[in-house]
């Protein structure tokens, strides 16, 4: 009988006081598990020893700090669910390995992208995991050295050095063969050994052709390691104030590269002065890596959706890249007498908060190995659950971001689906909001992809998506046919406000203009867009409004023009005219801040107390949102006639027109002012380097 086949006999085997404890690994798993295992044996009185055995690290002069060195192959996003975990086990991450604070998640979608705001009583963020790229300086070597040097203060002891292979010694014990860091090769008999090697053992290599996991498999026959896949991951040292401009406090979620760049998922992360970003998809299952990196990263960049998120990054600031392989499926049966495997060695979510699961492994073995025990049959029993738990999600996982990728990647159903959402924030209350909540929980990574789908298919969802998402969307398509709104190739940017904002977008206006606006108005619509420009840019442009030179709001069956008066000149008339039913409405420019706020007052033959008002607002990234307000009341009539006239017409006035004539006129005004400024900086970017090279 082999010595694996031995101790496959179902016999109780349980850790004793004094036992030590074998983790190979100290990435966050490896941490993860040592923490927990040395706090509970303490809260139930028992004594284990814990040696960790980490190939990257180094121990500093203080015998205090850890810092870990390398890269460990990951975006660093910390999720929400995750940070909750931590914050509830006392492992709040210092400031000094928080690389930035993310308020939105940006979900790139074919007609408009999502974004779904970080809730107030959640917290997100970036983190880096080791000392890459080179330059940074962290002083606890990121999030990973962080772990380490709790798991230190727990009682873990550190020996820097690789396993080559573990088996089982005559004693049944595993024995581990390390080869340190300094010295000549050494054996550590252990009582249990947890394997979290993650599946990067040689970076991008196949994992299971590693000695240490054939020696696994020869410990346990009916282990087969997680299924991989290859990722590239690259980091831009693009500077803070690139970042502050372009993604402040935000991530991008992308799921779609080119016809030629076949791509499913692209995460862009900003940490400090560094942008990561991450990318999966076919053109990188069948890339040679590292020798296509180069021509990949270049060809992300270049692509049209990229470059709106990316504008300007020639050359391209690559500080380093590596092309490591991420677990898309997880190991069957992980688990053997004294031995387990945990983190990604074990398996991990699909594409997201592959930390959480590397957390959530650690802590069921860490319990199962001290509340129940460590043969096989136990761990079976106890810790088998969790690698069930992962199986499932990753099925799950597969299917919702097959649902994921048809709902932000096919053009038809993503404008649908953009709609629902959009109406959704617009009239519905914070917490009634099914597609929002779902979609939510499927870019943050908070929940299991499981719930994802229930949630997805649940009759609220589909009713938000029938009514808010389809019927709109016809409605607007037939509208914007009609009046000859077209796209092309101007990008789309959400423009809704969400009802619980509108109260302090008014309240933004009426301080900009020194004014009080009253009760609503019958008819009250707000938009918002930001614009990546100083607001005087934004200012010049809103005074094209009424001339031919202008790009928006160029519509069919609807003339607009300036009647008297300059551009943004108190006192200017702007006339609107329908052409077929000679119906005309003027408004007056009444009121200005310059590089602030215009305020067009509307003419009393059509509406009482009309206003138009454009709102420049600085905002703290040094962009600027223009908001647009429209409001009014009908008129009520004077005689019976009139009083009938004037219902009627407040009855049939097609209030949407306004949502999609100024929707699309927005997003054109956006355009134009970010494309001469992004010239602009072309030119002056140009300028240096001549100079430079001068
Ligand atoms: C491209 C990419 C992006 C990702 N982005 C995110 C993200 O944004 N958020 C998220 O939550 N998850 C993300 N993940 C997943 C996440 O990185 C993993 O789930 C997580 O690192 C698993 O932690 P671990 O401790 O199991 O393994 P690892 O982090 O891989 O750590 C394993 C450790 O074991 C050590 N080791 C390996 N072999 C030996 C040996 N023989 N002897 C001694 N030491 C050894 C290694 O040096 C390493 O320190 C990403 C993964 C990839 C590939």
């Amino acid at each position: 009988m082999s010595r694996s086949m031995a101790h496959r006999r179902h016999r109780e085997l349980a850790l004793i006081d004094g036992d030590t404890v074998a983790v190979v690994g100290g990435g966050p798993s490896g941490s993860f598990f040592a923490i927990r295992l040395l706090r509970e044996a303490r809260l139930l009185g028992r004594h284990v020893n814990v040696i960790i055995i980490e190939r990257e690290n180094r121990i500093r002069h203080d015998g205090v700090l850890w810092q870990s060195r390398g890269c460990n192959y990951c975006a660093g996003g910390i999720s929400p669910r995750l940070n909750e975990v931590l914050e509830r086990d006392g492992l709040v991450v210092p400031e000094t390995v928080v690389q930035g604070e993310i308020d939105t998640i940006w979900v790139h979608g074919l007609w408009k992208n999502f974004p779904f705001k970080v809730p107030e009583d959640m917290r997100m963020y970036s983190v880096l995991r080791g000392s890459l790229p080179q330059r940074k300086g962290r002083e606890f070597g990121g999030f990973d050295g962080f772990l380490m040097r709790k798991a230190v203060e727990e009682g873990a002891q550190i020996i820097s050095g690789e396993v080559l292979r573990v088996d089982y010694s005559d004693s049944g014990m595993p024995l581990l063969e390390i080869s340190p860091t300094s010295g000549t090769t050494k054996h550590v008999q252990a009582s249990f050994v947890a394997i979290s090697t993650g599946v990067n053992v040689k970076c991008g290599a196949d994992y299971g052709a590693n000695s240490l996991i054939r020696s696994l498999q020869g410990m346990n026959p009916r282990f087969s390691p997680p299924k991989t896949r290859k990722a590239l991951i690259f980091e831009l040292e693009v500077g803070r104030d690139y970042l502050k401009k372009h993604m402040n406090r935000e991530v991008y979620f992308i799921e779609y590269g080119s016809r030629k760049l076949s791509l499913e998922h692209i995460a862009l992360v900003p940490k400090g002065e560094f942008l990561t970003v991450a990318l999966i998809g076919k053109c990188i299952d069948h890339a040679a890596l590292p020798e296509d990196t180069i021509r990949i990263i270049r060809e992300v960049l270049a692509l049209p959706h990229i470059r709106r998120i990316l504008p300007n990054l020639d050359p391209v600031p690559l500080a380093c890249s590596c092309a490591p392989r991420m677990a898309v499926r997880p190991a069957r049966h992980p688990y053997a007498d004294r031995l387990a495997m945990i983190g990604d060695a074990a398996g991990s979510r699909l594409n997201k908060d592959g930390l959480y699961s590397a957390y959530r492994t650690a802590k069921e073995l860490a319990d199962t190995v001290l509340h129940y025990g460590i043969d096989e049959h136990n761990l079976e029993a106890k810790y088998g659950p969790v690698i069930e738990w992962l199986a499932r999600d990753n099925r799950y996982g597969e299917l919702a971001f097959g649902v994921s990728r048809l709902t932000f990647c096919t053009p038809v159903v993503s404008r649908i689906i953009y709609q629902a959402f959009a109406t959704e924030l617009k009239v519905r209350d914070k917490d009634r909001r099914p597609l929002g909540t779902v979609l939510w929980k499927m870019a943050s990574g908070t929940s299991d992809y499981r719930e994802v789908l229930k949630g997805l298919f649940s009759p609220s969802v589909l009713r938000s998506f029938l009514i808010g998402g389809v019927l709109v969307t016809l409605r607007n398509t037939l509208t914007e046919m009609l009046f000859g709104v077209k796209w092309g190739e101007c990008g789309r940017y959400p423009t809704v406000i969400m009802k619980e904002k509108r109260g302090d977008v008014k309240r933004a206006i009426e301080d900009g203009l020194g004014i009080k606006m009253g009760e609503s108005p019958d008819f009250e619509r707000m938009y918002k867009i930001r614009i990546r420009a100083l607001p005087g840019r934004v200012f010049d442009e809103l005074g094209k409004f009424g001339d031919e030179r202008r790009n928006y709001l160029k519509l069919r069956s609807l003339e607009i023009n300036r009647l008297s008066g300059l551009p943004n000149e108190m006192g200017s008339v702007i006339e609107y005219r329908l052409k077929y039913i000679n119906m005309t409405l003027r408004m007056r420019l009444a009121n200005l801040v310059p590089d602030r706020v215009l305020l067009y007052a509307v003419d009393e033959k059509l509406a009482d107390r009309g206003k138009l008002i454009f709102d420049i607002e600085r905002r703290e990234d040094g962009n600027c949102g223009l908001v647009l307000y429209a409001g009014f009341d009908f008129k009520r009539g004077e005689t019976l006639l009139g009083s009938v006239y004037w219902k009627l017409f407040k009855i049939l006035f097609p209030a949407f027109l306004h949502d999609i004539f100024w929707n699309h006129a927005l997003c054109r005004i956006k355009e134009d002012v970010e494309r001469i400024v992004e010239d602009g900086e072309f030119v002056e970017k140009k300028l240096v380097s001549l100079r430079g090279q001068a």
